[in-house]
């Protein structure tokens, strides 16, 4: 039987602004008593794993190591059927500068600009259908876990549109939708993406009875 994280305090695993936002909200309703880890000071553990699930689970345990707390960590990606899935667990690493001098981050323009660009050399009529997938992975500091997943199918529009979200969002349209995830109000995307629907699997384990 999976481990229940009871009323513990919970470290979210994740630097990462804009997830941290959501997976707050979606905490919400339970009475979670949360701390990121950038509040606890924590590193970032480097992503080396070549799958969503590796790379939730080696962020989850690095943080419930290090915090000696259990701890919540997302991986999720973008995966384009007409690319060959890319940039599935690449998909942060395609918004990295890298090759001009300039301040360090992550530019999201470029990012969804490249995803655009190799849809358009294959042609007017290419297939944009695409995904989100999001894994969710809780860690115990004894080293037990438990894993979660979810998906969002969807098109690739351009150009961008809407100011909400994060990342991907403004090029991202949902299937039965006409708005972006950017476009779409927070709570309306809470019900459909990805994250909300891994977390609805952590929410009927975890919290449900
Ligand atoms: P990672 O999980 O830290 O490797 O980063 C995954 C990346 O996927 C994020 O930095 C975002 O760019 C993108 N991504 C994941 N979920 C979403 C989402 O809900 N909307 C838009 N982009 C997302």
């Amino acid at each position: 039987m999976t481990r229940k994280l009871g009323n513990t305090r919970l470290v979210i695993a994740t630097h990462n602004a804009g997830k941290l936002k959501e997976i707050a909200a979606l905490l919400a309703p339970y009475g979670v008593d949360c701390v990121s880890a950038g509040e606890l000071g924590l590193p970032e553990p480097e992503e080396t794993g070549t799958t969503f699930v590796e790379n939730a689970l080696l962020k989850a345990h690095a943080a419930a190591k290090a915090a000696n707390l259990p701890a919540l960590a997302d991986d999720s990606g973008l995966s384009v059927v007409a690319l060959d899935g890319r940039p599935g667990v690449y998909t942060a690493d395609w918004a990295e500068r890298q090759w001009f001098e300039g301040p360090a981050g992550r530019d999201w323009f470029m990012a969804m600009g490249k995803v655009e660009g190799l849809l358009c050399e294959q042609g007017a009529d290419v297939d944009r259908s695409c995904w989100f997938s999001c894994v969710l992975a809780i860690a115990w500091p004894d080293g037990e876990e438990a894993v979660y997943d979810g998906r969002s199918n969807g098109t690739i529009t351009w150009p961008p549109r809407g100011k909400m979200g994060f990342g991907y969002d403004p090029i991202f349209v949902p299937e039965g939708h006409d708005m972006t995830f950017a476009e779409l109000a927070p709570d309306d995307k809470h019900k459909i993406s990805h994250r909300a629907n891994a977390f609805a699997k952590l929410v009927a384990e975890q919290f449900a009875g």
